[in-house]
């Protein structure tokens, strides 16, 4: 636009510059960048600022535009909002994830501070049924424990205990029975834990004897034996004198135990009978015949051995206390002094006559 053309065109609207040309400088036409609504070509939108046309203080707006202020910029609901609000436009964004973790009864997961979104998700992991705490976040459960229908026990206390995590219930102190014995323990009456063995048996013997016929030893109130052995016997004592009516007896004791035992004694045999034999035996007397008695020549002969039993009728008491098979011997050989002398007596006594000799053999014996 040339001078003239706006020169023209401002006149009419201001006779001012008609007047004093020369000082007033006439603006150029159409170059003000009026940003009222009237020159706005269109609004600022999320990327662009706002468009005017250029304005002129004659009020002619003009074709060509200029832009004004800043772009809008997109709106969103909040950091985590993904989508302009004004327009639509997707936006990639990075949640504001806690470090710590969210749980609820079932699951676990790290959650944006800002719109609650969750990453990490999962199941509560535990070690066993039995563990109530989770082993990624920490959250506690209750659990119902697998008790085993037996009672535990230490030597202090009985309880129920779980199969799985050896959680205990019912803990309680022993309750103890009856008092152990010889052959029973002492048991809790609740889980009969052996709370005291059974004492056992520790023998007692006797401190007297125990004896039967052949043997003595000492005994305990169970049965048990201990130092038995055979009787030892003494030589025994002459308890009973024989006589040619009834039978002796000798008793032994033992030197232990003081047990006793007896021996029959024979009967002695008669002396009655010895003499009569003695009698009828008058020795021959080969000086003077006697040939009208020859049966007394039998008897001299027999003289030693009929005089031998008779003489046993003599033996001393202290005889009597040796054991009865050495009796014999020893007699024997001590009454042979005695069958010679009774021989001479018998030789002598044919001579005098049978009744004189039986009268002194009798006188004899007495003194003996
Ligand atoms: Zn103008
Ligand atoms: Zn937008
Ligand atoms: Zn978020
Ligand atoms: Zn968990
Ligand atoms: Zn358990
Ligand atoms: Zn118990
Ligand atoms: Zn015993
Ligand atoms: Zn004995």
């Amino acid at each position: 636009m040339d001078m003239k053309t706006q020169l023209q065109k401002h006149t009419q609207t201001n006779t001012v510059v008609t007047l004093f040309p020369s000082v007033y400088i006439i603006p150029a036409h159409l170059t003000k960048k009026n940003t009222s609504s009237t020159y706005r070509k269109s609004a600022a939108t999320c990327t662009s600022p706002a468009v005017y046309y250029y304005s002129c203080t004659c009020g002619e707006k003009g074709t060509t535009t200029f832009t004004s202020g800043s772009a809008a910029g997109h709106k969103y609901s909040n950091a985590c909002d993904t989508s302009c609000n004004t327009c639509g436009y997707t936006r990639t964004i990075i949640h504001s994830y806690k470090t710590e973790w969210s749980k609820d009864g079932s699951k676990h997961w790290h959650g944006c501070s800002v719109c609650k979104v969750k990453k990490d998700e999962a199941v509560h992991t535990y070690s066993n049924s039995c563990d109530t705490s989770c082993n990624t976040c920490g959250y506690t459960r209750t659990v119902s424990h697998s008790y085993s229908a037996q009672w535990s026990s230490n030597k202090d206390k009985h309880w129920h205990e779980c199969t799985v995590c050896s959680a205990k219930k019912d803990e309680a102190s022993h309750k103890p029975g009856a008092a152990a014995t010889e052959t029973t323990a002492q048991t809790c009456t609740v889980c009969g834990y052996v709370i005291k063995a059974a004492l056992g048996h520790t023998h007692q013997y006797d401190t007297d004897w125990s004896k039967d016929a052949t043997s003595h030893w000492h005994e305990c109130d169970c049965g048990s034996k201990k130092d038995s052995a055979s009787h030892k016997w003494d030589g025994g004592k002459v308890t009973k004198e024989p006589t040619t009516s009834a039978e002796g007896e000798r008793t032994f004791t033992c030197t232990v135990c003081k047990a006793t035992r007896t021996e029959k004694i024979d009967k002695l045999l008669p002396v009655a009978t010895t003499q009569k034999t003695e009698i009828e035996a008058p020795a021959p007397n080969t000086d003077e015949p006697l040939t009208e008695e020859p049966e007394t020549e039998a008897p001299i002969t027999n003289v030693p051995t009929t005089n031998a039993p008779a003489v046993t009728t003599h033996r001393n008491l202290s005889d009597m206390n040796k054991p009865p098979r050495d009796d014999k011997a020893p007699d024997t050989v001590s009454d042979k002094g005695d069958s010679t002398l009774l021989i001479v007596i018998a030789a002598l006594g044919a001579c005098l006559g049978g009744a004189v000799v039986a009268l002194i053999l009798v006188m004899i014996k007495k003194k003996k």
